[in-house]
C-alpha cells in the first residue's frame, strides 16, 4: 500500500496529463493501468490528449482492503481537476462547464468488462452553461439525458432498459423513428421523466458533480468485481491483486455536427495483419454509438465518404499520429479518437487485438522493417493462438445456436453428421462419402476405428486426458468432451432444449468446447511463409527439445514436417485395436496357457514390426521411445452378446467359456488396476514380443544402413523392482534379437513417472532407468485421487467455486505435481548426473506447463503432432522469459 509522502508534496494516488505536461510515465502500466499510462505517455509524445487525471491502481487496492479511501485522495483528486480546469479554461460544476468521463483501466485490456460514465458534471444548471458554450440546445440536453441515465445504470444500479423504454415511448409519441428527430424540448421532456423515474426507484439523481464525481469513482471500482469482470479475469488469468485505475478527462464531443465524428483505428488490419490504416468511425456521434452498433459505421479509407473525404485535415493529422504511435509502442495500436468542431483529439491507444494469423504477419514484418527483433517476435505471438493456423476455425461472421458447452479436447472446428456407434461412421463415410461426427457416452479403445473415419468426436463424459481427448488430439480430430449437459440415449442425444438424432448434422468447436446447431462454415489454415520464418527463430532460440507422441508412421511424418525431434511416446495398445489385428490380441488375452498366450502372441509380432519400422524410419536420426504395453486387458474384450458370440465363434470356444475369462478380467478399478508394468510382471511373453519386434523392426532398418535410436518405456513402476524385472528380460530379448542379426546399436531403457510412489523413490529407480518420462496424466490422477475419466462431471464446479484455478489435466499443478516431479528429478540426476529426463502427459503441449517443464530443466516435452508448434514457442518464450529475468 502507498506511503507517505507529504515531505515532498507529490501526489501519491492520482497522476495528471494535459498540456503536454504528464506526472508519470507510460512505463508505469501496473500503477496506472494500460489506458492510464499510455494517456500519459501520449501527452508526453505532445500528441492532442484532452487533459485528465488517473486514480492509481493502489487505490483499487487500498478501497478493498479497507472499505475507504486513503485520507489523501480527495485533496487529490480536487487537485487533479483544478489543474484540468486550467488546462480547458473551464470549470467543473461552473458556468462554462467542464465536462468529464470517468472511465476504468486495468493492466491488461478487459474491453467491456468494467463501467464508464460519460458527460459527468451536468445538472440543470450546467446544461445552460453547456447550451451556452456549444451554441447548441439539443446536443446539450441530449448529452444531459445520456448521462443521467447512464449515470442511473452504472452507479444508482437502475437497468439501462428503463430509460431506453422511456425514450421509445417518446418517439413513438412523437411519431418520429430516430433519435436525430427528437427535439431540444423533447429531450429536455425526457430529462424530467428520467430523474422522477430514478425518485421513483427510491434514489437521487445527484445535481452536485462533486457528488457525482465520486459517486462514479465508487461505481467503476465496484465494477472491478463485478460477476461478468471477475469471469472474464478467471478466463484470462488475470490476477485480483492487480486491481484497476480510474481516469478521469475533460469531455471531447464528436456529436455536436457534422463537423465532428468518432471512431476506433488500427495501425494494421487487425484480421490479416495487413499493412493497411483500417478502421471505423462515425460523422456526429459519441463513441458509444459506434460500440452500441446502432448507426453502421463506416470504413476509414480512401473512398467516397470516408473520413478522408470528409474531414480531410482531421484525417491527415490522424494518419500521422497512427504512423507515430505505431513507432513509438513499436506494437500494432488501437486507437480511439474523437474529432469535435474539426479537432482531432486522441483518447486512448493499446496494443490492438489480433487473430493469430495477423499477429504473425505483423510480428514478422515488424522484424523486416527494423521495428523489433526476432526475440521480440517470438514474445508477441500467443502459443496457444497458434492453434488457430494449425485447424480449420468457425467463419467468425457465421450466426451459431450454441446446444451444449463441453470441455475443448482438441482444436478444430468441424460440421458433420451425428452417428453414435464406430459401425454405423464406418457404413457412412466408406460407403456413402459422408462427413460424420461420433458422438459417445464416452470412447474406449474401441472405437478408434469409428474416430480415425469420423471428422470430430463428442463425449458426455470424460476429462481432458480422457480416452477421446487424447486420441483425437494425437489424430489432429476435433473434440468436445465432457458435455454432461448432453443425455445420450441410443442413437440420439438430448440437451435442454434439443434433441440430435442419428443424421443431424452438428457442429464441433473443439477449441471452445462449443456443441452448435447445423453445418456452419468453417476457415481453412494456411501455413504461408512467415509461419515457416517464425518456426526458424523459434527453432534458433530453445534449450528444451519437442518430441511427438505419435503412434504411426503418419502421426510421425505430421510430427516431421513440424520439426519434431524424436517420439517421446508411442502407445503400443493403439496398434492392437486395428480390425485386422484385434482378433489375435483378444486370442492372446483368452489364452489360458503360456503356450497359447505365445501362439497368439507369434501372429501380433510382424504386426508390430512393420509398424515400429515405419516409425523408426519418419524418424530417422531421432529417439523413438516405444512404451510396452498399458491399458488393462480387458480394454480389448469385447462387452455386447453379439460380438461375444462372434468372437466365440472365430477362437472356436464356447460363448459361456469367453464370458467367464471376460468376468474374470474385469476390475472394479482398471486404472489402477491390472495394468502397465504389471502386465509385464504377470504375462511376461507380452512384453518379450513387443521387445523382439521392436529390436527386430530396429535391425532390419539399421542394416539398411537408417540410423534408429530405440528407446523402451516401461509404464506404471512403482518399485525398482518391477523395474529390473521388466529389464532384464528386455535386456535379454534385446541380445537375442542381436544375436539373430549378427548386428546391435544402441538403445535405452528408461521408465514412466506416473506414480506419486515412483517419484518418492526416484533415486532407486534411477539405478535401473536410462531415462525418465513423466506421465503427468497418471501422476497428475494419483496425486490428486481424480479420476482422469470421471472429473468431466464436477470439474466446472470446482472452477467455477475458484478451488481449482485450472483443469489439473489440462495445466500442470505446479504446487502439488510439480513437487513430486521436483525431487524425482533431484534424486534421479543425483544418482545419474546425466539422466534424460523428459514428459509425456497431456501437458506436453500446453504453454504454461512447458513453460514449467524448462524452468525443471527437463530435457524434453512430447505432445500431439499438431501441438508442436505451440510447445517450441512456448520454449522458446521460456527460454527468452529466463534470459530477460537473468539480466534484469
Ligand atoms: C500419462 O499417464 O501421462 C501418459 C502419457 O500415459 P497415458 O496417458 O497413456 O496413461
Ligand atoms: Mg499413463
Amino acid at each position: 500500500m502507498s506511503q507517505s509522502n507529504s515531505e515532498t508534496g507529490d501526489s501519491l494516488w492520482v497522476f495528471s496529463f494535459g498540456s503536454g505536461k504528464a506526472q508519470a510515465t507510460e512505463d508505469q502500466k501496473e500503477l496506472l493501468g494500460g489506458k492510464g499510462a499510455n494517456l500519459q505517455g501520449m501527452t508526453r509524445l505532445g500528441l492532442p490528449v484532452p487533459p485528465g487525471f488517473t486514480l492509481s491502481t493502489e487505490v483499487c487496492r487500498y478501497f478493498y482492503a479497507y472499505q475507504k479511501y486513503p485520507q489523501e485522495l480527495q485533496a487529490e483528486v480536487l487537485e487533479g481537476l483544478k489543474q484540468v480546469e486550467a488546462s480547458t479554461g473551464r470549470t467543473f460544476g461552473g458556468s462554462n462547464p467542464l465536462l468529464v468521463s470517468v472511465r476504468s483501466g486495468a493492466r491488461a485490456s478487459m474491453p467491456g468488462m468494467m463501467d464508464t460514465v460519460l458527460n459527468l458534471g451536468l445538472n440543470d444548471l450546467t446544461v445552460e452553461g453547456l447550451i451556452r458554450q456549444s451554441s447548441d440546445a439539443r446536443f446539450s440536453y441530449d448529452s444531459y439525458r445520456r448521462f443521467i441515465a447512464m449515470y442511473a445504470d452504472v452507479v444508482l444500479g437502475i437497468h439501462a432498459s428503463v430509460f431506453e423504454s422511456l425514450l421509445e415511448e417518446m418517439k413513438a409519441s412523437k411519431g418520429v423513428v430516430s433519435d436525430a428527430e427528437l427535439g431540444a424540448l423533447d429531450l429536455r421532456g425526457l430529462i424530467e421523466q428520467f430523474k422522477q423515474t430514478i425518485r421513483a426507484h427510491g434514489a437521487i439523481f445527484p445535481e452536485d458533480p462533486l457528488k457525482q464525481l465520486w459517486g462514479a469513482i465508487g461505481a467503476v471500482l465496484g465494477s472491478w468485481m463485478s460477476p461478468r469482470a471477475v469471469v472474464y479475469r478467471q478466463l484470462h488469468k488475470i490476477p485480483e491483486e492487480w486491481g484497476t485505475a480510474v481516469t478521469v478527462q475533460a469531455m471531447v464531443f464528436g456529436n455536436q455536427g457534422n463537423d465532428c465524428a468518432t471512431g476506433v483505428a488500427f495501425t494494421r488490419d487487425p484480421s490479416t495483419g495487413e499493412r493497411t490504416f483500417f478502421g471505423e468511425f462515425l460523422i456526429n456521434a459519441q463513441g458509444e454509438d459506434v460500440v452500441a452498433g446502432v448507426r453502421t459505421p463506416q470504413k476509414i479509407d480512401a473512398s467516397e465518404g470516408g473520413l478522408q473525404q470528409l474531414l480531410p485535415a482531421a484525417y491527415a493529422q490522424l494518419w500521422d499520429i497512427q504512423q507515430v504511435l505505431e513507432k513509438h509502442y513499436r506494437d500494432m495500436q488501437d486507437i480511439e479518437f474523437t474529432i469535435e468542431k474539426g479537432k482531432l483529439y486522441i483518447l486512448q491507444t493499446r496494443h490492438g487485438k489480433r487473430t493469430a494469423a495477423s499477429a504473425l504477419k505483423i510480428a514478422v514484418d515488424m522484424v523486416e522493417e527494423g521495428l523489433i527483433t526476432e526475440h521480440e517476435a517470438l514474445l508477441r505471438v500467443e502459443p496457444r493462438q497458434l492453434d488457430q493456423l494449425l485447424h480449420p476455425r468457425l467463419d467468425p461472421s457465421a450466426s451459431k445456436t450454441v446446444i451444449a458447452t463441453g470441455l475443448p479436447a482438441s482444436p478444430g472446428a468441424v460440421s458433420g453428421q451425428v452417428v453414435f456407434d464406430s459401425e454405423t461412421a464406418e457404413k457412412w463415410v466408406k460407403q456413402w462419402k459422408r462427413s460424420v461426427i461420433l458422438v459417445r457416452l464416452e470412447t474406449s479403445p474401441e472405437d478408434i476405428h469409428g474416430m480415425s473415419l469420423a471428422r470430430g468426436i463428442l463425449t458426455a463424459r470424460g476429462g481432458m486426458t480422457s480416452h477421446a481427448a487424447v486420441v483425437a488430439r494425437g489424430m489432429g480430430l476435433a473434440c468436445v468432451s465432457g458435455c454432461s449437459q448432453m443425455k445420450v440415449q441410443l442413437k440420439e442425444f438430448h440437451t435442454d432444449a434439443h434433441v440430435i438424432r442419428e443424421g443431424d448434422w452438428i457442429t464441433l468447436d473443439g477449441s471452445t468446447g462449443e456443441v452448435i446447431l447445423g453445418k456452419l462454415p468453417t476457415l481453412m489454415p494456411t501455413l504461408g511463409e512467415d509461419f515457416r520464418k517464425f518456426m526458424s527463430w523459434v527453432d534458433q532460440t530453445r534449450s528444451l527439445e519437442v518430441r511427438v507422441n505419435a503412434d504411426t508412421g503418419l502421426d510421425a511424418r505430421v510430427a516431421r514436417s513440424f520439426g519434431a525431434q524424436g517420439v517421446g511416446l508411442c502407445r503400443t495398445e493403439h496398434m492392437f485395436f486395428d480390425v485386422n489385428r484385434i482378433d489375435a490380441v483378444r486370442e492372446m488375452i483368452v489364452a489360458e496357457t503360456s503356450q497359447a498366450r505365445h501362439l497368439a502372441l507369434e501372429k501380433i509380432l510382424p504386426m508390430q514390426k512393420s509398424d515400429f519400422q515405419a516409425i523408426f524410419q519418419e524418424m530417422e536420426g531421432f529417439p523413438v521411445t516405444i512404451r510396452l504395453l498399458d491399458p488393462p486387458l480387458h480394454e480389448f474384450i469385447p462387452h455386447q452378446l453379439s460380438e461375444i458370440e462372434l468372437l466365440a465363434s472365430k477362437l472356436g470356444i464356447a460363448v459361456e467359456q469367453l464370458q467367464k475369462k471376460i468376468q474374470k478380467l474385469h476390475e472394479f478399478n482398471p486404472m489402477l488396476g491390472h495394468r502397465g508394468c504389471r502386465l509385464g510382471v504377470s504375462y511376461p511373453e507380452i512384453y518379450r514380443t513387443q521387445v523382439r519386434a521392436i529390436f527386430e523392426a530396429a535391425c532390419e532398418l539399421s542394416q539398411q544402413g537408417f540410423k534408429v535410436q530405440p528407446e523402451i518405456m516401461i509404464p506404471l513402476v512403482g518399485d525398482w523392482r518391477e523395474l529390473k524385472f521388466v529389464r532384464d528380460y528386455c535386456v535379454e530379448e534385446a541380445d537375442a534379437v542381436f544375436k539373430k542379426y549378427g548386428h546391435s546399436m544402441d538403445y535405452r531403457i528408461g521408465t514412466m513417472i506416473e506414480l506419486p510412489r515412483a517419484a518418492l523413490t526416484a533415486s532407486e529407480i534411477a539405478q535401473y532407468a536410462d531415462f525418465f518420462s513423466f506421465g503427468t496424466n497418471d501422476l497428475t490422477q494419483t496425486t490428486w485421487g481424480l479420476s482422469r475419466d470421471d472429473s468431466g462431471s464436477f470439474l466446472n464446479a470446482y472452477l467455477e467455486a475458484g478451488i481449482y484455478e485450472d483443469d489439473p489435466f489440462a495445466t500442470l499443478d505446479r504446487v502439488g505435481v510439480g513437487r513430486l516431479m521436483k525431487l524425482a528429478i533431484e534424486e534421479g540426476r543425483l544418482k545419474k548426473p546425466h539422466l534424460k529426463i523428459g514428459l509425456c502427459g497431456e501437458h506436453g503441449g500446453e504453454p504454461s506447463s512447458v513453460e514449467y517443464c524448462h524452468e525443471l530443466h527437463l530435457d524434453y516435452v512430447s505432445c500431439s503432432p499438431y501441438r508442436i508448434p505451440i510447445a517450441k514457442l512456448a520454449a522458446s518464450q521460456a527460454y527468452l522469459r529466463a534470459q530477460i529475468k537473468c539480466k534484469g
